[in-house]
């Protein structure tokens, strides 16, 4: 061991395992999925000290004692593993194994634990002991000494070992999000409105490894800064599992001001829909988006319908991607309190489409009729306009981390970047780590 080792033992005391799900499926690619996922890992990690890195189909994270708020934070959120453990890093011989075994089923029977197994991993056949050998021998003084019980099918614990290059004891494991790492596939515009469903179908998109950008259409005073105020903490959310995201505000109350003035009653809910649909074609072309992402869910309201869904559908001029499409809400409320918007999300500040709502909307349009209707309107230009006047606030769990478990100064990079049109990007400000 050279001395940068020894040093780095003595200061990352503590060891975070992590274990990669659907990512052992991707063959050949497997690495460049790793390779992101040590990446996201290391980014949200800025502000705390610890270290990274990924080892056959497992992800590492030593830190500092002080940092281990952080670092769970961070696995909390990361996409890409299936949950994580704190482990014992132990010397790779039966005694030091047995002994950490025992340490553990002392503290389970502490907190009310009867029975335990041991499921036993050889990575490094080097080991003279095969994982059966294992389970037997570093069970001896748990089961011998009576703390615990074995029991096989149902345990109230499962001690794990995994005799890798290093050897790891550990039990309680946490359960994460699973998908894909953020980064792997391609970047989506999410129409993020106050709502339970929105930010579900973002983070949806985020767990498959797209990029998430956020737009949100305000109409102040119909709107009130609440309504804001909400769809930026949900912003904030989301961003802690999507890395990082830009809140795009993008005033709408002359657009919805011409929808009043111009379009049929039962239509202006649609013609709502579609000016939002050309608004976000002009932002996913600016910043190069892939797709747009709607939180649309089929027959959830009017605008929902099969028939209205084509319409809205048929203006868009990117993949129109809508993940909670076959979702009821029951489903997508589970969704929203997994990830944490659910409280949010419900508060009762109202959205712009409620206060336009028609009492009789259209149910069954046409494009035709939709196209001729909004054509009438002559309302890109306002469209455009509110567009050039959007303003971008970001959000990343880097910074997030840092304001709520720092261990060394950082540069927060979130914030207001730009107001209205072509205003250069802020610098980044000071952080601190209160
Ligand atoms: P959510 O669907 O997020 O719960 P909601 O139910 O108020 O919000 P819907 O009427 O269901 O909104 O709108 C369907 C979708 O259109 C939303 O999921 C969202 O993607 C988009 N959307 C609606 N209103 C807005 C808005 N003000 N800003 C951005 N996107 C919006
Ligand atoms: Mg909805």
């Amino acid at each position: 061991m050279d001395t940068k080792e020894k040093l780095d033992d003595a200061l990352y005391t503590e060891t975070y395992l992590g274990k990669v799900g659907e990512l052992t499926l991707k063959g050949s690619n497997m690495h460049l999925f790793e390779k992101q996922l040590v990446c996201n890992a290391r980014v949200a990690l800025e502000a705390v000290d610890a270290k990274v890195h990924t080892q056959a189909g497992r992800l590492y994270v030593r830190c500092t004692k002080a940092s281990c708020p952080g670092v769970e934070y961070a696995l909390d959120h990361l996409l890409g593993i299936t949950g994580w453990a704190k482990v014992r890093t132990v010397a790779k011989d039966i005694s030091a194994i047995r002994r950490a075994v025992t340490e553990i089923a002392l503290e389970a029977k502490g907190q009310g634990a009867r029975s335990f197994k041991i499921e036993a991993r050889r990575e490094d056949k080097s080991f003279p002991l095969n994982s059966y050998a294992i389970c037997a021998q570093a069970a001896g003084e748990v089961f011998d000494g009576g703390i615990l019980a074995v029991d096989l099918h149902r345990p109230d614990v499962v001690v794990h070992v995994e005799v890798r290059r290093q050897c790891y004891v550990y039990s309680g494991q946490k359960k994460t999000c699973r998908g894909l790492p953020v980064g792997v596939s391609g970047k989506g515009l999410l129409l993020l409105s106050g709502g339970l469903d929105s930010p579900v179908a973002g983070w949806r998109m985020m767990r498959r490894g797209m990029k998430v950008e956020c737009a949100y259409f305000h109409s102040y005073p119909y709107t009130s800064e609440e309504a804001q105020k909400k769809v930026e903490d949900l912003a904030a959310i989301i961003a802690d599992y999507g890395m990082d995201t830009h809140l795009n505000i993008i005033p709408f109350t002359d657009v919805q001001m011409r929808i009043k003035q111009k379009a049929p009653e039962a239509y202006s809910t649609l013609m709502l829909r579609l000016c939002m649909m050309k608004a976000a074609n002009l932002l996913a072309r600016r910043i190069q988006a892939d797709c747009i992402i709607t939180g649309e869910s089929l027959g959830q309201v009017a605008s929902q319908t099969v028939e209205n869904l084509t319409v809205t559908e048929s203006f868009a001029e990117f993949p129109l991607f809508r993940p909670l499409l076959g979702m009821d809400k029951e489903e997508i409320v589970d969704g929203a309190r997994e990830i944490g918007t659910y409280d949010i999300s419900i508060l009762p500040y109202e959205d712009c489409c409620v206060l336009f709502s028609p009492s009789h909307p259209v149910l069954k349009a046409s494009v035709d009729e939709a196209r001729r209707i909004y054509e009438d309107m002559d309302i890109d230009a306002l469209v455009q306009q509110a567009f050039d006047s959007r303003r971008i606030i970001r959000y990343a769990v880097r910074d997030s981390i840092g304001k709520q478990f720092a261990t060394k100064p950082f540069v927060s990079q979130s914030g207001m970047l730009c107001e209205g049109k072509d205003h250069a990007p802020a610098q980044g400000h000071q952080g601190s780590a209160d």
